[in-house]
Parts: C-alpha cells; sequence; structure tokens
C-alpha cells in the first residue's frame, strides 16, 4: 500500500491555527488527528515534528525586544505545548503517541534518545519529537531534518498550506507552475524557500528526501504516503 516503512511528519505550528489569528483550532487539531490514524493504519511508523508559530516565535520576539535566547526558548516551549495537544488529540481518536522533549521536563514528556525514539517507533506508537533542537537559533524545520535523520526515516513529508514548491509564490504570482519534482541543487540555484538553509542542507547531505504537500486538505497525507503525485517530491 506504501513505499514507506519509516517517516518524519512535519507539521507547521502556523496551519494548527486553523482561521483563527492566535493558538490552536480544535478542528484542525482533530482533522491532523484522523489524517495521522488513517497512516498508522497503513503500517508506516510516524515520527512528528510539530513547529510553535501559531505560539510564539523568537525572531519576531527578538523585533519587540526579546533577547533572542529567551525568545527561542520560548517558542521551544510552544512547540511543547502544540505537542501535547496532538498527543491528546490522538489519544481520543485511539492512536497512541508518545512526546519526547529535546529540553529535559518530566513529567511533560520523556527525555529524547534515539533508542527511546526508535524504540517508542518499532512498538507501533507515534512519536512527537517537541522542543526542537533543544537550542535556540534553530528551527522546527530543522528539528524536523534532524529528527529525520536520526531515526533514519525513509522520508520527511512537510505539511504546508500550499500543495508544493511553485516556480515562484503562487499567492502574488498567476503564472507560477508547480514542480512536481525538484532536486536540491535547483532549490539553491532558483532560490526557492522550501525551508531554511540549514533544514535543506543537513537532508541534502544525509540524503533525506523531502515530500512538500498540502496537509489541511483532508485525506491529503494519505495520499502522498500512497506516491499519489499531489505535493513535489525534492531528491537529491
Ligand atoms: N525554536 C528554537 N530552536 C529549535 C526549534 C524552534 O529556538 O530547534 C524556536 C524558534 O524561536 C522558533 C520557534 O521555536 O521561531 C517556533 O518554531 P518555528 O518557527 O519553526 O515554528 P513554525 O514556523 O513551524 O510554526
Amino acid at each position: 500500500m506504501t513505499a514507506y516503512k519509516r517517516i518524519l511528519l512535519k507539521l507547521s505550528g502556523e496551519s494548527l491555527m486553523g482561521n483563527q489569528s492566535y493558538g490552536i483550532d480544535q478542528s484542525r487539531l482533530n482533522e491532523y488527528a484522523e489524517q495521522i490514524k488513517e497512516a498508522v493504519a497503513l503500517g508506516v511508523q510516524i515520527g512528528i515534528v510539530i513547529g510553535g508559530g501559531n505560539i510564539f516565535r523568537g525572531l519576531s520576539g527578538a523585533t519587540q525586544g526579546f533577547d533572542r535566547v529567551k525568545g527561542d526558548q520560548m517558542g521551544m516551549l510552544a512547540t511543547v505545548i502544540n505537542s501535547l495537544a496532538l498527543n491528546s488529540a490522538l489519544t481520543a481518536h485511539g492512536v497512541k503517541s508518545k512526546v519526547l522533549t529535546a529540553i529535559r521536563m518530566e513529567p511533560v514528556g520523556e527525555f529524547y534518545s534515539k533508542d527511546k525514539a526508535i524504540e517508542t517507533l518499532e512498538s507501533g506508537v507515534v512519536a512527537i519529537f517537541s522542543a526542537g533542537t533543544g537550542n535556540p537559533y534553530f528551527t522546527t524545520d530543522t528539528g524536523s531534518s534532524l529528527r529525520g535523520i536520526e531515526i533514519e526515516a525513509d522520508a520527511m513529508f512537510k505539511g504546508t498550506r500550499v500543495d508544493g514548491i511553485y516556480t515562484a509564490d503562487p499567492e502574488k504570482d498567476p503564472n507560477a507552475t508547480k514542480y512536481d519534482k525538484i532536486s536540491f541543487d535547483q532549490i539553491y540555484h532558483q532560490g526557492l524557500k522550501v525551508m531554511d538553509l540549514t533544514a535543506t542542507t543537513m537532508c541534502k547531505e544525509n540524503k533525506l528526501p523531502i515530500v512538500v504537500f498540502n496537509m489541511d486538505v483532508k485525506g491529503n497525507f494519505i495520499k502522498v504516503l500512497k506516491g499519489e503525485n499531489i505535493g513535489t517530491l525534492v531528491h537529491l
């Protein structure tokens, strides 16, 4: 049914807002939980990283006078809040999941290690990797690249609000067309914004392909897992 045995799913915090301007939209959260449930039923091992942009971003804090490191720590804690919310929604949908944290904070979640992550995934439990990389000046995209590489995922699935990578910003340029496939080098040469360069480069150097797709349309996650060509594949 699917070529993927183990994957890393990246969800943006901003998408979790739904139509709100802040926080967590319960219906969006439930939709994500339903889509993840379908994917688990396919037998795929799933690790998840969620952003925190719906609550706090270190960089925007810094422009308002926050210390950058403190702001980033607030951002990382925001990802923990989102991870706990997804953990609860998955439980409500009958899906087992475990929150691992990159910063030690038992009993909120267990402290991350590769061994714990693999053990969780191999037992059929969804692993939610929270607090990004645990370090300031990084993003959850980089956190996703790192965890995806560590758990030896077959690919990273980046769920966004657009359905893939375009030649230009589709919201600004009506002539923009979507790529079905694109190489890492093309992304660099054309200056396309898929993820930040640190995250993209980690994937390239460690041969982790990325599938960009619109997670906000119900059923899309299962479609990309089954290989349907509805997003953009970033390959070596
Ligand atoms: N963050 C960090 N280190 C990490 C991951 C995240 O400092 O390894 C902070 C950073 O301030 C970032 C915030 O957490 O702005 C939320 O993450 P991100 O902006 O990636 O969330 P998204 O855009 O996916 O909602």
